[in-house]
């Protein structure tokens, strides 16, 4: 069984069905790019699995527990989300922005936060050097690699980005992608929305394909690359 099993899921705002019969699976230790054009569902996708939107049917299974219905409806501890381009408090540290997330999967003695802090310093070194910085002061990529950092805190093993490299720098993307490399290779099941379809196959070991609110491609990434038409459909 897949960390992430979702099945046939319908989101709708209000009565505007934004996403239909959409299913996809993400496993531990790859990542999933879930690619599309504005307005294909993405977002929506990702909002729906981590409980953030409550129009929801279907299916969310995360760790062998359904997460859509029942007791243990909203989102599953054990999965992060890192919403697009928000989140970090600019009064605050970036310790104390990254710290935010150490309580999102239920509260931990010290000692446990104590080493998740030390693992997410390890994966992103700017955190542990600029650690009492206020987060105003951050671009937007190191404030992205803050709310990576809190995503990591919280103990996830599966993590939902939503397009996390809009506006970096070339430099910056690609040391956030060499970051979700080492976070995939460690075990982590990595869930990216990525408009840039080529950025997304740098990394990507599945590659899902949105449009108008449909899943039309779920393929291994080297079959999405070598087939043209795969391709064309972009
Ligand atoms: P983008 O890359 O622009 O974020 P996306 O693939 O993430 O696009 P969604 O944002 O999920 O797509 O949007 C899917 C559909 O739902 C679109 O038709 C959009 O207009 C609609 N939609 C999104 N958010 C809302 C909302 N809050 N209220 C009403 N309709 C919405």
């Amino acid at each position: 069984m897949s960390l992430l099993e979702v099945k046939d899921l319908t989101a709708a705002y209000g009565r505007h069905t934004a996403i239909r019969d959409v299913s996809v699976k993400a496993e531990a230790g790859e990542v999933t790019a879930i690619v599309g054009h504005n307005g294909a569902g993405k977002t929506t996708l990702l909002n729906s699995v981590a409980g953030v939107l409550r129009n929801v049917r279907g299916s969310v299974v995360f760790n062998g527990t359904e997460t859509l219905r029942g007791s243990h409806r909203g989102r599953p501890p054990g999965l992060a989300m890192v919403p697009q381009g928000i989140g970090v408090f600019p009064s605050l540290t970036i310790g104390e922005n990254v710290k935010l997330g150490i309580t999102a999967g239920g509260k931990v003695p010290k000692e446990v936060a104590d080493e998740r802090i030390a693992v997410a310093q390890r994966y992103l070194p700017l955190l542990g050097e600029r650690w009492d910085e206020r987060g105003g002061r951050l671009s937007g990529g190191q404030r992205q690699m803050v709310s990576i950092g809190r995503a990591l805190v919280s103990g996830a093993s599966c993590i939902l980005l939503d397009e996390p490299s809009v506006g970096l720098s070339p430099k910056l993307v690609e040391a956030m992608m060499e970051v979700f490399g080492t976070l995939r290779d460690d075990g982590l099941a990595i869930v990216l929305v990525e408009q840039n379809v080529k950025q997304a196959l740098t990394i990507a070991d599945r590659v899902v394909v949105m449009k108008a609110g449909r899943v039309i491609v779920d393929s291994s990434a080297s079959e999405f690359s070598s087939r043209e038409s795969l391709w064309e459909l972009f």
